[in-house]
């Protein structure tokens, strides 16, 4: 490749590797992209390693330890910041607080700002001087984080504008670094309020955006408004390279490039990573490998099912919901179930990584009423996927799909009888519908009759008392009918 004048810096970069610690084609595994990192640091000892949020969640690997190990392998990566996205919060903001503490780099965002106090919960920015460049990276997380987390999570932070937030960075860091680089987890979906590129086209000045939250894999970068906008895929699939070269405070050339598992299948894993991910590994072995049952047919939570219909994971996951407390029925958002388990063995792991949340299982006196508004608001996109639909135990209603968006769910029974919207119902759901989650406004603040502990822990116990799991077809609880 041709050099540009002055010094040459590399910034390599990952976004929403959702803690696949592990090598599973075509997820590289952090052990490669350490391994990777410490191939470019030799070739160019100007080269500082970052990531761009979503790290800490998203597989049992993290779940078991609520991300600890995620931290620790970050650690021996040598990692230079983070920003945290929208999954860094899933283990509630106190636990974020704690693997921040946890961490030997610094959380980086300067959008965030804690309630109670007034203060900025971490660094809106860092400065590294590197060969005699100085380089400003800050970050920025998502607003969309204050309902895409548990609303618990979030009660004491507020979301402020990133492009606000953007343009008083640049303002700060302008005439003080050689370079400006954000690292946003904001991503460049349609439905995003304030993608990436509209934040960079307001804000002049940012040399790169380092880009996440929409898992989008740009293979060369996207040049807008003179920013450089990098973004690498999701899962480890590929690690991001930044190449820029910086003249007497002027980056006179900057280009971007990603690494897939073919390019890297020659590379040798870090050893100390990869030994480290081993060990850790081995120690939750016997709990995640522990068979809870064993099922004839496949479980399935794939994400356009679950989000779109009855599966036989819904049905189960409510059947269990309903008999650890007793409540005349159950309801859960498709959205909280994460993966599809295989006929066969059914582990620990397995269930873990179907409910990966950690969610409570509450039940709360509803109306008749509510009970409806709730299938109504899981049912507004059906049948196209959201991650609002609602399963059911101890319920069946049917869709009218031809029918507005509000009032098309009809026919609905509750213990057999047909729903009285006047009487007082006791229904099992989980703890992020039960705070407004997913647009469950109907649930909240509802008179709370108890709490059973976690939704994986209640469906592990539901499969160990029936033994063998053999839900051929989905019940027909739900289903689409005309009026
Ligand atoms: P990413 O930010 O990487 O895109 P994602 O895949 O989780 O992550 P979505 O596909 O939008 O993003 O998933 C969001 C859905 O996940 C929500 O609509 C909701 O159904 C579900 N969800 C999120 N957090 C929780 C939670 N704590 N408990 C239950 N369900 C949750
Ligand atoms: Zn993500």
């Amino acid at each position: 490749q041709d050099a540009g004048t002055g010094t040459h810096i590399t910034l390599l970069h990952t976004n929403d590797v959702h803690a696949h610690a592990l090598e599973e084609s075509p997820s590289m595994g952090l052990a490669k992209i350490a391994g990777l990192a410490d191939l470019y640091r030799e070739a160019n000892p100007n080269t500082l390693l970052v990531d761009d949020g979503d790290a800490v969640h998203g597989t049992s690997f993290a779940t078991l330890v609520r991300g600890e190990s995620i931290i620790k392998v970050m650690n021996e990566m040598n990692f230079a910041a983070l920003t945290p996205g929208n999954h860094e919060f899933d283990y509630g903001y106190e636990r974020l607080l704690e693997l921040s503490k946890m961490a030997n780099f610094p959380f980086i965002s300067a959008n965030l700002t804690q309630k109670d106090t007034g203060a900025a919960p971490f660094e809106p920015y860092i400065i590294r001087e590197v060969n005699g460049v100085k380089i400003g990276f800050f970050g920025l997380t998502t607003p969309e984080t204050a309902y895409k987390t548990n609303p618990n999570n979030v009660t004491n932070v507020s979301f402020t504008d990133p492009t606000e937030a953007a343009r008083k960075m640049v303002a700060e860091l302008q005439g003080t670094v050689d370079v400006i680089v954000a690292m946003g987890h904001i991503g460049m979906d349609q439905s995003t309020e304030q993608t990436s590129i509209d934040i960079v086209n307001a804000v002049p000045g940012i040399d790169v955006f380092i880009d996440g939250h929409s898992h989008t894999l740009l293979e060369n970068g996207q040049l807008e408004n003179g920013t450089l906008i990098a973004s690498t895929g999701e899962y480890g699939e590929h690690l991001g390279v930044v190449d820029l070269w910086v003249d007497k405070g002027d980056v006179t050339k900057k280009e971007a490039y990603t690494v897939d598992e073919k390019a890297a299948a020659n590379v040798t894993p870090d050893p100390e990573v990869a030994s480290l991910i081993t060990s850790i590994q081995s120690s939750q072995e016997p709990i995640l490998n522990e068979e809870v049952a064993k099922s004839s047919v496949l479980l399935d939570g794939s994400r356009e099912k679950v989000r779109a219909g009855e599966t036989n994971l819904g049905d189960l996951i409510t059947d269990a919901m309903r008999s650890v407390s007793g409540a005349d029925a159950a309801i859960t958002n498709g959205g909280g179930i994460r993966a599809s388990i295989d006929a066969g063995s059914v582990t620990k792991g397995d269930v873990v990584t179907v409910l990966p949340f950690g969610n409570l299982v509450i039940s709360i006196d509803v109306t008749g009423a509510d009970i409806l508004a709730a299938l109504e608001n899981g049912a507004t996109d059906y049948p196209t996927a959201k991650g609002a639909f609602a399963h059911v135990s101890g319920i069946t209603y049917k869709i009218d799909p031809a029918k507005p968006a509000g009032s098309r769910v009809h026919s609905v029974t509750v213990a057999g009888a047909p729903l009285d919207l006047n009487k007082t119902y006791n229904v099992a759901t989980n703890d992020f519908l039960v705070a407004g989650g997913d647009e469950y406004k109907m649930f909240l603040g509802k008179q709370q009759t108890g709490t059973y502990g976690t939704l994986d822990e209640a469906l592990i116990q539901h499969m160990q008392s029936l033994g063998s799991v053999n839900m051929t077809t989905s019940e027909k609880r739900i289903t689409a009918a005309p009026t």
